[in-house]
């Protein structure tokens, strides 16, 4: 097969990505229990600081928040763009924690990689070939979220893309897939988490929130994500859902995060997994 630099085969050893921060270094891949969090976009700066700390002294290892949002809509809400990315960067002063937002346009290169620590590429561009290989050419972590539709087979040549180019540093991030179900906005796939663990050494991570599209059932995909060899979760977390500019229902209130990470905390121990940040 063509994704060779994915597999393990030329590369036994697992790739653990670093980010350094001004909190320690964050750490993402096998071993580890790291959790992303944050509001599905960033809505404005008062809101914004605040959900990152409240998340930071929660326990979360990095921040996420969408600047350049893909949206199904033209009318809908699509972030605050380059204001957006400002704010990032001084949560990420305030907090100390790294931040992870989305690439949609290769025009925006250049700001991304000057306000984010890792680069999100959203399930829409899963394929966006152009896109994949002006990623692989910088020098900064690539988290490459799952398509809509993408079978196992076209996701890790997706990370191809970019390990081809020189970049090694590429997160798989699985964030539910199209079948037929439509009572959860998306399927979780374990069974593709537990078989790149296996088939790949680049780590792997679960979005239980856009998986499933409903707060309740954030807590027990993610845990299920955890026991399956995920390496890490990606949940949006907002003060205020019913308000929430975008993906309000899949959002979790601090205190139902805080809930769901007591929870993790107990199932990481038990894996023998770090929590996200070592010195
Ligand atoms: C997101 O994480 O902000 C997002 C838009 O998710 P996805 O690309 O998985 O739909
Ligand atoms: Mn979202």
């Amino acid at each position: 097969m063509d994704y060779k630099l994915a597999v393990r085969d030329n590369h036994p050893e697992d790739t653990i990505i670093e980010i350094p921060g001004q909190a320690g270094i964050t750490r993402i891949g096998k071993g580890y229990c790291t959790i992303i969090a944050g509001p599905c976009a960033v809505e404005s700066r008062e809101k914004y600081l605040e959900i990152a700390v409240q998340v930071k002294n929660m326990g979360a290892h990095i921040l996420r928040g969408g600047a350049f949002k893909p949206r199904t809509s033209p009318y809908s809400f699509a972030g605050l763009g380059r204001e957006g990315l400002k704010i990032l960067e001084e949560a990420r002063e305030i907090t100390g924690l790294p931040v992870i937002t989305e690439l949609m346009d290769v025009r925006e290169l250049d700001q991304i990689l000057r306000y984010s620590d890792i680069i999100q590429i959203g399930s829409r561009n899963m394929q966006n070939y152009s896109l994949l290989r002006e990623v692989g050419r910088v020098r900064k972590p690539v988290m490459i979220k799952r398509g809509l539709s993408a079978t196992i087979e076209e996701w890790l040549l997706a990370a191809e893309y970019v390990l081809c180019e020189g970049n090694g540093e590429v997160i798989l991030c699985e964030r539910g897939i199209r079948t037929f179900e439509v009572m959860t906005r998306n399927t979780v796939d374990i069974a593709a988490v537990a078989l790149l663990k296996d088939l790949s050494h680049l780590p792997v991570i679960v979005d239980p929130s856009h998986a499933t599209g409903q707060r309740n059932l954030v807590g027990p995909v993610a845990r299920a994500a955890i026991a399956a060899g995920a390496d890490g979760l990606m949940i949006e977390v907002h003060q205020n859902p019913q308000e929430a500019l975008s993906d309000g229902p899949q959002s979790l209130t601090p205190e139902l995060f805080l809930d769901v990470l007591d929870h993790l905390k107990d199932l990481a121990a038990l894996n023998h997994r770090k929590w996200g940040q070592a010195q």
